[in-house]
């Protein structure tokens, strides 16, 4: 696009965050630590990047009252049981030893801040909690599953299943996560507001192990591998995460239209792609 411009810097750095936000109608704010394994791994950066970086575009963006998108994280429901997560619901963390939590409890903090801003400043700002959201170009650097299962695909290598792979995911597209937050940013009636988006198909990560062997063909094991291995000892997943999107349907009308299939398949493109440049 014509008027597309990319700065690459931190939000941590203010000046350049500020001439970024005085030149902007509406911020989509999405920087931030993200995947469990850096998380496990850095939880300083994680906590430091989110809390303190959430707070300076809040503050920048309170000064000039620039529209504001807030994104959040399905991770802020924790360990609660109840099914499907609505917006409403209780917040269940786990214990401040369980280094995962960090992440959940330093988007619900930013979550906290974005909708005291619009109480008291009247910042006119709405906070998104996606669901696990994958497609090309996603790193499989953070652990995520989606691209990680297909690169040991293409390479004939063991698909790496965590836990037993009973635990469930929804996995959208991101184009339909592009579209969903185009349109919210659009919509006084979602200020002040929290939103989840994602999808309700649910599928565990062992069938979608299987999934990822059967689309591509490939002659891939899998293999099972306990938490304490994958992460750190003590580690506690998430066993289901399924959204309620009856609040983002009333909004804009919301119907993801890319199913799973169509989302490994994109991932298997760009994934091949790659590998023959
Ligand atoms: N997972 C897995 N193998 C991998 C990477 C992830 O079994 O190589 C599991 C992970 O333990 C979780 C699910 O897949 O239960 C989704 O992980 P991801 O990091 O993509 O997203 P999360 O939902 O945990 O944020």
């Amino acid at each position: 696009h014509p008027g597309f411009e990319y700065t690459i810097d931190s939000i941590l750095n203010t000046p350049v965050t500020a001439e970024l936000v005085d030149r902007s109608d509406c911020i989509f704010h999405l920087a931030a630590a993200v995947g469990v394994k850096l998380i496990v791994e850095s939880p300083v950066q994680t906590i430091e990047t989110n809390i303190k970086g959430t707070e300076n575009i809040l503050d920048l963006a309170g000064k000039k009252r620039k529209k504001t998108i807030i994104f959040s994280t399905s991770e802020v429901y924790g360990k609660s049981s109840k099914i499907p997560f609505s917006e409403e619901d209780d917040l269940v963390m786990g214990s401040t030893t369980r280094g995962r939590w960090s992440y959940a409890c330093s988007k619900a903090i930013d979550e906290f801040l974005a909708l005291a801003y619009w109480k008291e400043k009247k910042l006119p700002t709405t906070v998104i909690r996606l669901f696990n959201t994958v497609g090309p170009r996603q790193t499989g650097r953070y652990g995520m599953v989606i691209p990680t299962f297909v690169r040991q695909a293409l390479e004939g290598k063991p698909l790496t299943v965590y836990g037993d792979g009973n635990q469930t995911r929804c996995f959208c597209h991101v184009r339909d996560v592009i579209q969903a937050v185009y349109q919210v940013s659009g919509e006084d009636k979602a200020l002040g507001q929290v939103y989840n988006i994602g999808t309700d198909e649910e599928i565990s990560i062992l069938d979608l192990a299987r999934r990822v062997i059967s689309i591509t063909g490939s002659s891939s094991q899998i293999e099972i591998i306990p938490y304490s291995e994958a992460y750190e000892e003590g580690f506690e997943d998430m066993l289901k995460r399924r959204p309620d999107l009856s609040k983002i349907k009333k909004l804009i009308g919301y119907e993801p239209q890319c199913d799973l299939d169509r989302i490994i398949r994109d991932v298997v493109g760009y994934e091949k792609d790659q590998r023959d440049r």
